[in-house]
C-alpha cells in the first residue's frame, strides 16, 4: 500500500514525538501507526511532572520511584509528591495536607460482618440478633430484615440476611447509583477446590451495609477454608438458599429496572463495583450487563502493565495506604476497598469533552471507540496535524470511570 506523504511536513519536522508516551519516529507514518495501536487519551494515568502517559498507575509508580526512575520528575516528586495518588503538590504544606485525606483509615467493619467475634451460645450465630428467625416469615424472603432507619447505627446490623432500604440519597446529579459486592466462598466437591458461595455483602456508595447474608451452599460443603474465611459449619446450616440469595441480589442491582433497559442502556440499574466480580457472579450463578460492572481487577489503569490484573489487597495498600486481609477475609472490608478505589479513579480530574467520546451529545464511548480513528483509509487527513490534535482526537480502549460522574442517564 502506498500513501501520501507530505516531505514538506517531514522535513519541517524531523522528529515526529508522540504528545502522550513521548516516544519518537523518525517517520511521520510511524507515529500514526503508533497512535492507532496505543488508544492514548486523556483518561490515561500521568505523571504530575512531565506529564507522560502510561498505561497503568503501576507504570506512572516506576517512571517516578522505580529503579531506573526518570531524573527531574524523581526528584520533584521525593519532595512534593503524595505516594498514593502520585499527585504533585506545590509545597511540601500542601502535600502534607493532603496526605491525611488521601491516606485512608481501614474500614470498621459492622459487627454482624464478624461472624466469630461474637459468638455467644444463646443463639446461632448469625441469625438476627432480634426473634425474626427463617421459619415463621411466610411472605419474604426467609430471614431477611427489612431496615428503613438510618444506616449509621451499625450495632444492629448483626444479621443473618439484612436488606437495608437504599433508595434514599442519590441525587440526580450523581450519576447511577453505586453499589460494590463481595463474596466469600467455602469449598465443596471431593477435594474442596470447588468455589461456594457462603457469604455475600453488598454496601452503598457510602459504605453503608445494604444487604449481608450468610449463604447456604446448593451442594455439601467440604472444605470450610476457616483460615480464609473464619466459617464454621453452624454458621451455614441455617443460612439462606442460594436461589434466594441470587433473587435478592438481583432486586438489589436491577433496582426495578427492566432487564432489557439495563442491559441496553442501564437505566436505573445499579453500577456493580467489586474485584474479579466474573467469579462472585458465577457463584452466585448470576449475570449482570458488562457495560454495569465496574471491576477492580480488570481496570486497565489498575492492572499491571502486562494486563495481569493485581490483588484487591495489593490496590488497597498502593491506592489507600492501608492493609486488607490481614487474617480472614471481611466481606464488608472488600467491598469497601472496591468502591474507595472506584471513587478514587471516578474522581479522576480528568479533561471534561477533550476527545470525541465524551462529546456534548452525552456521546458513549464505547460506540466512538470501534471507530479508529487512525485506521490507514483516513490518513490523508492528519497529515496537517499535530502530535497535539492527533493526541485529541485518539480515544482509549476501555471505558474511563470518570465518566461515569458525567453520564446522563435517560
Ligand atoms: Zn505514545
Ligand atoms: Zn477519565
Ligand atoms: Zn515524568
Ligand atoms: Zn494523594
Amino acid at each position: 500500500m502506498m500513501f501520501h506523504i507530505d516531505l514538506k511536513l517531514l522535513t519541517h519536522l524531523n522528529r515526529h514525538k508522540c504528545s502522550a508516551c513521548y516516544k519518537q519516529y523518525k517517520k511521520w507514518e510511524h507515529l500514526i501507526e503508533h497512535m492507532r495501536v496505543s488508544y492514548h487519551s486523556f483518561h490515561e494515568p500521568k505523571c504530575g511532572v512531565c506529564k507522560k502517559h502510561c498505561k497503568s498507575w503501576e507504570s506512572v509508580r516506576e517512571h517516578l520511584t522505580g529503579p531506573l526512575p526518570k531524573g527531574q520528575c524523581a526528584n520533584i516528586f521525593s519532595t512534593n509528591g503524595c505516594e498514593l495518588c502520585l499527585n504533585i503538590f506545590d509545597s511540601s504544606n500542601a502535600l502534607e495536607m493532603h496526605k491525611d485525606s488521601c491516606r485512608m483509615t481501614p474500614a470498621l467493619s459492622p459487627k454482624c460482618v464478624q461472624p466469630g467475634m461474637e459468638d455467644s451460645d444463646d443463639r446461632v450465630p448469625g441469625v438476627v440478633a432480634t426473634d425474626s428467625s427463617m421459619e415463621n416469615d411466610e411472605d419474604q424472603v426467609a430471614g431477611v430484615v427489612d431496615m428503613d432507619s438510618s444506616m449509621e447505627n451499625d450495632d444492629d446490623h448483626v444479621d443473618e440476611m439484612v436488606v437495608m432500604d437504599s433508595s434514599t440519597g442519590n441525587d440526580d446529579d450523581r450519576g447511577p447509583e453505586v453499589v460494590a459486592m463481595d463474596c466469600e466462598m467455602v469449598g465443596g466437591g471431593s477435594d474442596g477446590s470447588l468455589d461456594l458461595c457462603a457469604r455475600v455483602c453488598i454496601i452503598d456508595e457510602d459504605e453503608n451495609v445494604i444487604f449481608h447474608s450468610y449463604v447456604k451452599p446448593v451442594i455439601p460443603v467440604t472444605n470450610f477454608r476457616y483460615e480464609l474465611t473464619g466459617l464454621k459449619e453452624d454458621y451455614l446450616e441455617n443460612a439462606v438458599p442460594l436461589m434466594e440469595i441470587k433473587e435478592k441480589v438481583e432486586e438489589i442491582l436491577y433496582n426495578g429496572e427492566s432487564l432489557w433497559k439495563a442491559r441496553l442502556k442501564g437505566g436505573k440499574a445499579r453500577l456493580l463495583v467489586g474485584h474479579d466480580l466474573d467469579h462472585d457472579l458465577y457463584c452466585l450463578k448470576m449475570t449482570y450487563p458488562e457495560h454495569l460492572i465496574r471491576d477492580t481487577a480488570k481496570y486497565r489503569p489498575l492492572m499491571r502493565t502486562n494486563l495481569i490484573s493485581h490483588s484487591l489487597k495489593y490496590l488497597t495498600r498502593m491506592h489507600l495506604g492501608y492493609d486488607i486481609q490481614s487474617g480472614a477475609h471481611d466481606p464488608y472490608e472488600d467491598c469497601v476497598a472496591a468502591l474507595r478505589l472506584y471513587k478514587r479513579m471516578r474522581s479522576q480530574p480528568h479533561l471534561n469533552g477533550g476527545f470525541p467520546g465524551s462529546s456534548s451529545s452525552g456521546g458513549d464511548v464505547e460506540t466512538t471507540s470501534k471507530r479508529n480513528p487512525f485506521d490507514p483509509s483516513g490518513w490523508r487527513d492528519l497529515e496537517k496535524m499535530s502530535p497535539d490534535d492527533l493526541l485529541n482526537m485518539s480515544v482509549p480502549d476501555y471505558k474511563c470511570w470518570c465518566l461515569d460522574s458525567r453520564t446522563v442517564n435517560s
